[in-house]
């Protein structure tokens, strides 16, 4: 059954319709393409009993023709969504074996659509990361391999896990999250579609919390119109998040396929940064051609704040980080390790339990946030930020969306940027500043560099309209026409 694997959600979902199989044998075939993957580190923790009897009961309300709009479909869950009576670690030793007595919004939208879990997905510990690598359970190897080599590439971050299982056809979708681009790299990194949508969308309730002013739920799919299936049934109200919008989700799926006729596609000219591949700025200028030659009209736009988006990211993300992080303590979640005092056992309890990365989070952002460096630091940062919104709202007073890389690379090798974290950020240099201005941004496969790796395009919209961006993306997917898959070697 292993060829039920390869389907799209859109393909697998028109099988269980028209009865060609079952979720039971969907799920099974899905199972054990999980098993015989553990060579990609993708999943921290397998649930296949409860994937079956997902599948099971998903046949039942079927034979009733009660299914739901995913009923049946096999996916994957990031380990930053809270899911209950399931271990829920954010990749990190302070969650220890936390079990959630409640569900994420999100996960419960998809179960309530009929989706069946078959486990949660690595990340980067507490999706503070670009590689994979900051997880406490080891990182993700991706798919992917350099032609005529056998080292191990990362399948970017935070959601390396996400991305690597739907490249590697482990699932039919995956949740993932990005606050400053961890939907939308690790597409990039893998050949898959991600979309970060509009802040607000998605419910953040039960979604562990990094940066809360700029995390954001999202899929990671194989295809775009999958990515839109999958974001409809996340998106929604939730009175449990007061920053969820109470507006109606569009029919994300009827953009897809619509003709972009007519639409002005920006480009912003602060994004040819200095030692970008040339086979990157190629391959933008091969999306503006294919953007064109659908109809687009091409306008260049100026950006002008764009390099200052970085560092005030690297300000306001971990400024929130530390604040949201002091709720480890050794008292209510996870990991405790004891002290002679109260005091000692909370530093006992942190300094055993977060990774150097996420350390390195928490004095950054206390340091920002203290007194005689909050002015100077983390205001500016939030100056800088709402100057990074205003050159979005002029932008998008001339065009509809706006076209850039993903990423300034191709994914690079595990441990290449382990030991230098200025040049692990400089990979979020085009991912940032949607999440700075709250705005959507997906990310398409459109080609792959001289190594055979894939590389992706980034559209950015106007807030809320995400359709126009499942249009550009339909339209970009068509015309790159990506079919390459990694070479099974796990
Ligand atoms: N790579 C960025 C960071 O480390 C973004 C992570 C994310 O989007 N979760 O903060």
């Amino acid at each position: 059954m292993t060829s039920l694997t390869k389907l799209t959600l859109k393909a697998a979902l028109d099988g269980l319709a028209d009865k060609s199989f079952s979720s039971e044998e969907l799920t099974k075939a899905h199972v054990e393409a999980v098993a015989a993957a553990r060579p990609l580190n993708a999943f921290v923790l397998e649930t296949p009993e409860k994937a079956i009897e997902m599948a099971k009961a998903s046949d039942a309300r079927r034979a009733k023709g009660e299914a739901g709009v995913l009923d049946g479909a096999p996916l994957g869950i990031k380990d930053l969504f809270c899911t209950q009576g399931v271990r829920s670690t954010a990749c990190s030793n302070i969650l220890g074996n936390f079990i959630p007595t409640y569900e994420s919004t999100v996960t419960a939208n998809l179960w309530r659509d009929g989706a069946v879990m078959l486990g949660k997905l690595n990340l980067d510990e507490f999706a503070m990361g670009s590689s994979n690598e900051t997880t406490a359970f080891g990182p993700v190897i991706n798919p992917w391999r350099s032609e005529g080599s056998n080292a191990k590439l990362t399948p970017g971050g935070s959601s390396g896990g996400s991305a690597a299982s739907v490249a590697a056809d482990l699932c039919l979708g995956a949740t993932a999250t990005d606050t400053g681009g961890s939907i939308r790299q690790p597409a990039a990194f893998t050949g898959t579609v991600g979309i970060k949508p509009t802040y607000g969308r998605c419910s953040r309730w039960g979604v562990v919390a990094f940066a809360s002013s700029l995390d954001q739920a999202g899929p990671i799919a194989k295809t775009v119109e999958d990515a839109a299936i999958l974001l409809k049934s996340m998106s929604g109200h939730d009175a449990k998040d007061s920053t969820s919008l109470d507006i109606e989700v569009p029919d994300f799926p009827s953009f897809v396929g619509k003709s972009v006729k007519g639409l002005r596609v920006g480009i912003p000219k602060e994004y040819r940064v200095d030692g970008m591949p040339a086979e990157i700025e190629k391959l933008w200028e091969q999306g503006i051609a294919w953007l064109k030659d659908a109809g687009c009209e091409i306008v260049e736009v100026s950006l002008p704040h764009t390099k200052y988006a970085l560092p005030a990211y690297y300000i306001v993300a971990p400024a929130e980080a530390s604040s949201n992080l002091a709720r480890y303590d050794g008292m209510r979640f996870g990991l405790r390790e004891e002290g002679a005092n109260l005091t000692e056992t909370y530093e006992n309890t942190r300094a055993a339990g977060f990774g150097p990365e996420v350390k390195r989070r928490i004095l950054i952002g206390t340091y920002v946030l203290s007194a005689g460096y909050y002015d100077a630091y983390y205001l500016k940062a939030l100056k800088v930020r709402r100057r990074i919104a205003d050159d979005f709202d002029q932008a998008f007073e001339k065009v509809d969306a706006l076209l850039t890389p993903t990423a300034p690379s191709a994914a690079f090798g595990l441990g290449e940027n382990a030991d230098d974290p200025v040049a692990m950020y400089l990979n979020d240099i085009f991912t940032v500043t949607v999440n700075l201005a709250g705005l959507p941004g997906m990310s398409i496969p459109a080609g792959v560099d001289v190594n055979g790796l894939p590389l992706g395009l980034q559209l950015i919209g106007k807030a809320l309209d995400e359709g126009t961006l499942f249009s550009l993306g339909g339209a970009l997917e068509k015309a790159a026409d990506f079919k390459a898959k990694p070479a099974k070697w796990w």
